[in-house]
């Protein structure tokens, strides 16, 4: 387990069973891991800049929590826990900071480095709030950065500052003044921000040192920033509740930048949420989400519906291209349907890109068949040796949410949900046979079988066999009940 943390290569997880993190947040970090509504991805010894949790670019069905190495199991823990609660935060509608169009056409144009350091910018201002948050919630729970990452931080800081007073006095001596770009002193000021506000002695040193800066007025405007932050980001860290992260997300961000004098140039999204109508043949207009909208009631359950769903386009986009080099399987994003309307469907085109969206009412009643749908005596009885009753009526409803998840796969697959398509008789049929020709092609590559802890492995699989023809029936008995195309 140690060797994962330190200097091993990077390793792509699946399962929070395999993460090597402290038994003793195992619990809290499943816990967060059931309120994201998308599958997990674990990233451990990246190799890549930042410790985070984030939507992958790509696969955007997908969270991806990603953890440089760490010396201490502490802070490793703290990390992985810190991405996965960016996963939480990520369902809900929270704002961004983004640079205003103008903006970016400013930094297009500057050089090399200065342009780098207005993105990292925006970045910064981002993970500043996003951190504070995070901090806030991990502390409840007794999770705190150790004093010796902060440590770290603060020489890191102080050395960096140092250089800089060297590079001012060397300049000058030459009749011009070395100065950080705009962007560089926003960065520099949040970075001193977050390690004084934790240390009252880090506060002061970094005040001391900042004091020898030039020009004058700068020195004043610095102290002044570190200052006025500091006080509202420790107040405002007492408020933080489940209830209102979005309102204080939002704040915090417009403090930010108005401390900074920013608003002009960097506005605040919402990143690649998406809401609209969709018009929908048996209903009309619906409202279509990307997320879990805050009004709706029994959050937690469509959360983790839709995390099926993603998981079954996940297995789609990951492997079946992969053992099948002859076909293109596109990628696909997931969408929500408020109605209670019992139905699901595909759409998009080629060149657009395509979408699989699922009504509240489909969920509600196949979970509402899963529970009460026969189990044999005699495989409940060898079944619950592995399993409690509950997690074997809730496979039976996730394998039927893949099969119908597969099924809509199966109509984009099969080109016959393209806006110019010819209507074909059989098409249900065709995506009904697609659907299980992907589950089963697929079962095998759900992330629980890459499990180190394995001494139940052929028995699940065994098990996990029969409710997955338990919940394709089910699924496919309930599609053939309805009329009209689904
Ligand atoms: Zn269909």
């Amino acid at each position: 387990m140690k060797e994962l943390i330190s200097n091993d290569s990077p390793q792509m997880i699946r399962i929070l069973d395999d993460v090597p993190i402290s038994e003793n947040v195992r619990s809290l970090a499943e816990n967060l891991v059931n309120q994201i509504d998308r599958p997990v991805v674990f990233l451990i010894n990246s190799d890549g800049k930042a410790n985070y949790g984030n939507r992958n670019p790509h696969y955007q069905n997908q969270f991806w929590v990603t953890v440089k190495p760490q010396t201490k199991q502490g802070e490793f823990d703290r990390l992985v826990l810190a991405g996965l609660l960016r996963g939480v935060i990520d369902r809900k509608r929270m704002l961004y900071a983004f640079p205003t169009e103008t903006f970016k056409e400013t930094i297009d144009k500057y050089a090399d480095n200065h342009r780098k350091s207005a993105i990292e910018m925006i970045d910064k201002i981002n993970a500043t709030a996003s951190t504070i948050i995070a901090e806030s919630y991990l502390e409840k729970y007794g999770i705190k950065t150790s004093n010796e990452i902060l440590a770290r931080l603060y020489e890191s800081k102080i050395s960096g500052l140092k250089e800089y007073l060297y590079l001012q006095d060397e300049s000058s001596q030459k009749g011009s003044l070395f100065c950080w770009y705009k962007e560089t002193e926003v960065q520099n000021i949040l970075d001193f921000v977050n390690v004084g506000r934790r240390n009252k002695n880090y506060l002061e040193e970094i005040h001391r040192i900042l004091e020898k800066t030039k020009p004058k007025e700068k020195r004043k405007t610095y102290l002044k920033q570190i200052d006025s932050l500091t006080a509202y980001i420790n107040e405002v860290k007492e408020e933080i509740t489940a209830e209102n992260v979005e309102d204080i997300n939002e704040q915090l961000l417009k403090v930010i930048l108005k401390e900074f004098d920013l608003e002009a140039d960097v506005q605040l999204k919402y990143y690649d949420l998406k809401e609209g109508e969709i018009n929908v043949l048996q209903i009309g207009k619906a409202k279509v989400y990307s997320y879990i909208p805050d009004y709706i009631p029994n959050q937690a359950f469509l959360s983790r519906s839709m995390r099926y769903v993603r998981e079954m386009i996940c297995l789609i986009e990951e492997y079946a291209g992969m053992l099948d080099t002859n076909h293109v399987y596109p990628l696909v994003a997931a969408n929500l349907i408020d109605s209670n309307y019992p139905s699901a469907c595909s759409n998009g085109q080629k060149e657009k890109g395509y979408y699989i969206s699922v009504m509240r009412g489909l969920f509600e009643q196949i979970k509402y068949r899963a529970e009460n749908v026969h189990i044999a005596a005699d495989i409940e009885k060898s079944f619950t040796y592995y399993f409690a009753n509950d997690d074997i009526r809730e496979s039976i409803y996730r394998y039927a949410v893949y099969f119908i998840t597969a099924h809509e796969y199966g109509h984009i697959f099969n080109e016959d949900c393209e806006p110019d398509a010819m209507e074909q008789p059989d098409k249900e049929e065709a995506a009904d046979a697609e659907a299980c020709r992907l589950l089963y092609t697929l079962l095998m590559f759900q992330p629980k079988y890459h499990s180190t802890k394995i001494q139940n492995k052929f028995h699940k699989m065994q098990l996990d066999c029969v409710l997955c023809k338990m919940g394709i029936q089910l699924a496919h008995e309930f599609r053939k009940e309805k009329e009209g195309n689904v």
